[in-house]
Formats: structure tokens, C-alpha cells, sequence
């Protein structure tokens, strides 16, 4: 292992059509964080088809070095290519740290990265720390929700962590000096997995939900589809977007996309108005950095009242709708 190398760390600068998830100029702060304490760069690595020109914004976010793989046969995401070329910078550079966001992107490549370089990775890490001996020690909500849990990994390197979108800051973007290097892709032509035919893509309109300012979030408690729509109604009157805990989704009143916390979003909106919702850890790690929160809740007991700045120990169907009535009746006064 290269010493002075190992001090080294990587981010995977995931890009989808041309424009970089927020999560990657997350990971590019926290890695400037990292770096300057074991005394290595931050590295990016951006690979796609004609995305070079984001190289430079990967700079002006932090990076010291970008590697950029760009090449048709990139062009759309596939498991198989970006792990081949990923796992062949990490063999040839030897970084000692390598971060992808949880991103339904990073969660598949990362652990396939990790595999073939036979070395350990936490996934949905949630804080990121080093330790005197430049080990990472890697924050994941564990067993239950209950405890956030430390692993490290003392023994291989890379060490690999995928982080929840929004956990991180983003540094201030300003021009800034850094080396882009285009890297030669030597793909395979066989064993490449299946080829991408076409595309389609729903239609956006909506809020993200990460970057909403308020953020109406529905629980078990909300009682089924039939009520979901009360949520909806709220939130576009208040200008905000819908989130849900993990029952709506597996019920499928809400969508996957809407999941907050361990296994979906991390959000941050001036308000947070949760509905029905219990108040578990693997939920409360995606919320509890919003500036404000309300939870309606019919049992006064309940542990997301302790987050919670305004509490409503109700029946949500006596608060909803008179609410809803009331945000209307001013819209049209
Ligand atoms: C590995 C793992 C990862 C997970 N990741 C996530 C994650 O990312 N996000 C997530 O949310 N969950 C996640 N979960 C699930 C999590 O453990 C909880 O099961 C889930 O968050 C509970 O959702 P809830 O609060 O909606 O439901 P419940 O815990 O069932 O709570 C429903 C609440 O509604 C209240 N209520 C009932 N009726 C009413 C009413 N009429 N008016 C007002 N209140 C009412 C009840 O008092 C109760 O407090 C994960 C679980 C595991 C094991």
C-alpha cells in the first residue's frame, strides 16, 4: 500500500444526464474534511459520455484531482462498465477512502466495487469521522433504529461507506485549481451485462423532496390510500412536498422516492410536519435536522414528540381537514 496515497479520498461523482447529484458535492465537503486531516487530496472520479465540462465543477466544490472516464459506452449507467472502471482506478491508485452517495446508483455499484477489491463497505452511513490512526469510523442507525453504530475497517483498504443524500454540507462552490485527467477506458466487449435499449422517464413537476422548504410527512397512522390525498392537499397548499416513513411504501400509498430516512431521504426543510408517524430512528435520522417540527399524533406517547417542537396528541382526521379548509379559505380571501 502506497503511504502517502492511502491518506487519499475518493468520491464518486455520480452524474445522470449530464448534471451531478447533489449528494456528490455533499461527499466532495465531507472528503475535504477528511483529506486535510490524513494529509491526501480529494479525489473525483466522473465518468459518462461528454460530461467533462463537469469536471471543473467538482473543482470549484473541493476537488484536487478529477479522473474522468468519459466514453459512449458510459453514456448511460450499467452496473458492470462503471465497476469495471472504477474497480481499475482503485487497483492502479490505491486510495485509502472511496465514498458514494445511497443512491439507487451507488447502492448497487458500491457493494460490487467492494466485492471484487475484497474489502469492507458500510452502506447508508449517516457521519463520517477518522480516527488518530486515519481508520474511518462509519456512522450507520442500527438494530432497530435504536443506536447509531461505529464500523471501521481496520484491516483493508479502500475503506468504502455509502452516504444518505443531504447528511452532508456542501462546501461553498469557488473557483478553485485542480488536475482533470481523462483516464483511457479499456472495456471488455464481452460480459458488459445487458445493454440499454432506450430510456423513459416519468414526468417531473413535483418538488424534490430534499430540497422542499416544508415537508408534510404521513405515517401508518394516516390509515390508508384513501386518506393520502389530505397529505397532498396540504402540502400543495403550503407550498411543500409529501414525505413518508417506510409502511406507505410498502403499502404503496406513497413512492419509494418519498421515503425518508435510514433506506430513503434525508431532509432539511424549515418545517417538518409529520402525520401519523411513531417517531422510530431509522425515520427520525432522515428528519431531525429540520429547523421546525410538528407531529399530529393520536397517542400522546409517542417517541416523535420528543423531536418535536409542536406536538398535537390528536386524531389527525380532526386536524387535517379543518386545517385544509382553513389554508383555503385564506388562499381565496
Ligand atoms: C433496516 C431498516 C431500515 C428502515 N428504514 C426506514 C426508513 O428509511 N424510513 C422509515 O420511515 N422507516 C424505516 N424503517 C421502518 C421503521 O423501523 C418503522 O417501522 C417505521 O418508520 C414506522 O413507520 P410509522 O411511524 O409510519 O408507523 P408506526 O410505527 O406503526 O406508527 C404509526 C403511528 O401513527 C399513530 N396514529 C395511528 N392512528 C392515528 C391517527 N388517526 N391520527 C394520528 N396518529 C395516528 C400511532 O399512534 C403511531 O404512533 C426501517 C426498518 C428497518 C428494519
Amino acid at each position: 500500500m502506497n503511504e502517502k496515497k492511502s491518506a487519499d479520498v475518493w468520491v464518486f461523482a455520480e452524474q445522470r444526464d449530464g448534471e451531478l447529484h447533489d449528494v456528490s458535492l455533499e461527499l466532495l465537503g465531507k472528503a475535504s474534511e477528511l483529506a486535510s486531516q490524513a494529509g491526501g487530496a480529494v479525489v473525483a472520479v466522473l465518468m459518462g459520455h461528454q460530461v467533462r465540462e463537469l469536471a471543473q465543477i467538482l473543482v470549484n466544490h473541493g476537488a484536487h484531482i478529477v479522473f474522468v472516464a468519459d466514453d459512449p459506452r458510459l453514456g448511460q449507467y450499467r452496473l458492470l462498465p462503471y465497476t469495471h472502471v472504477l474497480e481499475s482506478l482503485i487497483k492502479k491508485h490505491e486510495p485509502g477512502t472511496v465514498l458514494m452517495g445511497a443512491t439507487a446508483m451507488g447502492v448497487e455499484l458500491a457493494p460490487r466495487v467492494a466485492a471484487r477489491l475484497r474489502t469492507g463497505l458500510s452502506a447508508h452511513c449517516i457521519d463520517l469521522k477518522l480516527d488518530e490512526k486515519g481508520n474511518l469510523l462509519q456512522m450507520v442507525p442500527g438494530w432497530g433504529g435504536g443506536i447509531v453504530a461505529t464500523i471501521a475497517c481496520p484491516d483493508h483498504r479502500p475503506q468504502m461507506a455509502t452516504v444518505m443524500p443531504g447528511a452532508m454540507r456542501v462546501l461553498p462552490e469557488e473557483e478553485r485549481e485542480g488536475r482533470i485527467e481523462d483516464v483511457s477506458i479499456d472495456l471488455p466487449d464481452s460480459n458488459m451485462g445487458p445493454e440499454v435499449l432506450g430510456v423513459e422517464r416519468t414526468v417531473a413537476g413535483e418538488q424534490p423532496l430534499e430540497k422542499a422548504e416544508v415537508v408534510v410527512a404521513g405515517g401508518w397512522g394516516v390509515g390508508g390510500k384513501e386518506n393520502w390525498h389530505l397529505l397532498e392537499e396540504l402540502a400543495r397548499l403550503l407550498g411543500g412536498a409529501v414525505g413518508a416513513t417506510r409502511p406507505p411504501v410498502d403499502e404503496g400509498w406513497a413512492r419509494e422516492s418519498q421515503m425518508i430516512g435510514q433506506s430513503g431521504k434525508t431532509v432539511r426543510p424549515t418545517l417538518y410536519l409529520g402525520i401519523g408517524i411513531s417517531g422510530v430512528m431509522h425515520h427520525i435520522v432522515g428528519m431531525d435536522q429540520s429547523k421546525h417540527v410538528i407531529s399530529i399524533n393520536s397517542n400522546q406517547n409517542a417517541d416523535i414528540f420528543q423531536a418535536s417542537d409542536v406536538i398535537v396528541a390528536q386524531d389527525f382526521m380532526k386536524i387535517v381537514p379543518p386545517l385544509i379548509s382553513e389554508l383555503k379559505s385564506r388562499v381565496k380571501g
